[in-house]
């Protein structure tokens, strides 16, 4: 790539990071790690009645947890500043006159309730909606008497009639588009405000940006760009959308159907490089007959290409992300692990003052959970004193049980400790004294241990438990 990569992640900040950005900004993310070029983030906050109280602060904190540390943007700033959409009013502004002088842009003095009347008889005729230009035919002198009596107005982008608008989406391929389908879009509102798509295209050029990768949504929206890009004889840059992420029933993920919020996940409980690989791998994938799916931050970086973003959209598929992040919370660094679980498991009433019990615990239980969220409910048995039901107690009770429990106290008297290792061979012992073995030895102890039919690894539990725990709760049992 000769021209320097630079790409940009443009949110209208709504007070929470939807999953869909979220991709859409790691993409951009990877494409400008791969490429050693600069990911920008823009806010784009010119939509007054959208406004949300704190939702730009919690952009950044997300993006920042998630590791997506942009080059240029709010707190960090840059050469190509203000950031913020709405502290460039005056060049939005500006930009706007130019289009008016060439000929491009026009005014247009309709009121909302005219707009809906003219909607509505169009509906009527079965037309497709839209405004039907009639103030481009208004004179010099009649925009200058409105002007003057102070009629509100708008700047609507003045689009070529009966002319055709081709480019190529790096993901999509060849787009052609009709311009007497492209409605003459507003590009100043009365508030004087730019629209998304002035402000955009404006910004995106001002501040270089190499590369547009966004939500498939947004694909209608760029022939309007172009019919922009044109009109300032700017170039145009590459474009690349993305697919959209779908339910399981194929309709669009939307927080009707549940949790879209990025923040949500990790409160669920989703360890963050595990969310990050499985979306990285929404809708995108490393190559043919690559079987692996597990992919560090760097790996990604390492393989990211927009070649391989998919045209199809996107299932998120639950169940996958469940084992993917089952997968991280086995492999992850056992300090850290525990450093994270911690809050879980006291969410979920569990004293973890003993940190290190409370470390034994994790590891004891990280093979089996998939979700930080289910760690209590895991982790009690380690905790809760043991009561058994009658079923129970007739097991506990057995002869064979007896002579188990008899043996396996004198064995764990011996020991200095019980390690991660050195109760499965204990047992192994017992069963050769006791001639007692399978479910008969292994369930009351199991059951003595826990109180439960299941659960982690006997070993794990006597490790967890330790050496005291282990001979009370074996020498108490009745
Ligand atoms: N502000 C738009 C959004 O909210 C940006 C779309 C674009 O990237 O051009 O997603």
């Amino acid at each position: 790539m000769n021209k320097e990569v630079r790409v940009r992640f443009a949110p209208s900040p709504t007070g929470y990071l939807h999953l869909g950005s979220f991709r859409t900004a790691l993409f951009n993310y990877l494409f400008a790690r791969h490429h050693g070029g600069k990911f920008i983030l823009r806010i784009e906050d010119t939509d007054q009645s959208r406004k949300v109280e704190g939702a730009v602060e919690n952009l950044i904190n997300i993006l920042n947890e998630m590791g997506l540390n942009y080059d240029e943007g709010p707190n960090v700033g840059g050469d190509f500043g203000s950031y913020f959409q709405s502290q460039r009013l005056d060049i939005y502004k500006k930009y706007c006159d130019e289009l008016l002088t060439g000929g491009h842009a026009y005014y247009a003095f309709e009121s909302a309730e005219e707009l809906e009347e003219m909607r509505r008889v169009q509906q009527m005729q079965g037309k497709q909606t839209m405004y039907d230009r009639r103030a481009r035919n208004l004179s010099e002198t009649e925009v200058k008497e409105k002007l003057a009596s102070g009629i509100p107005y708008v700047i609507r982008l003045k689009v070529p009639i009966d002319s055709e608008i081709r480019f190529t989406d790096l993901i999509r391929g060849n787009v052609k588009i009709d311009t007497n389908l492209v409605d003459d879009q507003v590009l100043l509102k009365s508030d004087g405000f730019p629209t998304y798509h002035l402000a955009n295209v404006i910004d995106d050029h001002l501040m270089n940006i190499s590369h547009i990768i966004r939500g498939e949504e947004w694909l209608t929206s760029v022939p309007k760009h172009i019919i922009l890009y044109n009109a300032f004889g700017w170039e145009i840059p590459q474009m690349a959308h993305v697919p959209l992420i779908l339910n399981p029933d194929k309709t669009k993920l939307s927080k009707r159907q549940g949790d879209v919020a990025t923040e949500d996940y990790l409160k669920k409980g989703y360890l963050k490089e595990a969310l990050l690989n499985f979306m990285a791998l929404l809708g995108w994938n490393p190559g043919d007959g690559e079987e692996k799916e597990i992919f560090s931050k760097d790996e990604l970086i390492e393989l990211f290409s927009i070649e391989r973003v998919n045209s199809a959209g996107a299932v998120f598929n639950t169940d996958k992300l469940n084992w993917m992040n089952g997968e991280y919370i086995k492999n992850y660094d056992a300090e850290k692990l525990t450093e994270i679980m911690i809050p879980f498991l006291n969410a979920g009433g569990i004293d973890t003052s003993d940190l290190a019990k409370t470390k034994r615990v994790v590891f004891a239980i990280r093979n089996y959970i998939n979700r930080l969220d289910e760690a209590p409910e895991h982790a009690k048995v380690f905790y809760s004193s043991v009561s058994l039901g009658d079923e129970h107690k007739e097991i506990v009770n057995r002869e064979t049980s007896n002579q188990v429990f008899t043996a396996l106290i004198s064995k764990i008297e011996t020991l200095l400790e019980i390690t991660t290792d050195n109760f499965k061979p204990v047992l192994s012992e017992v069963q050769k004294e006791t001639g007692v073995k399978g479910k008969n030895l292994f369930m009351p102890v199991r059951i003595a241990l826990t109180g439960e039919e299941h659960g982690p690894e006997l070993g794990l539990i006597a490790y967890v438990l330790g050496k005291e725990e282990v001979l009370k709760r074996l020498k108490e049992i009745e």
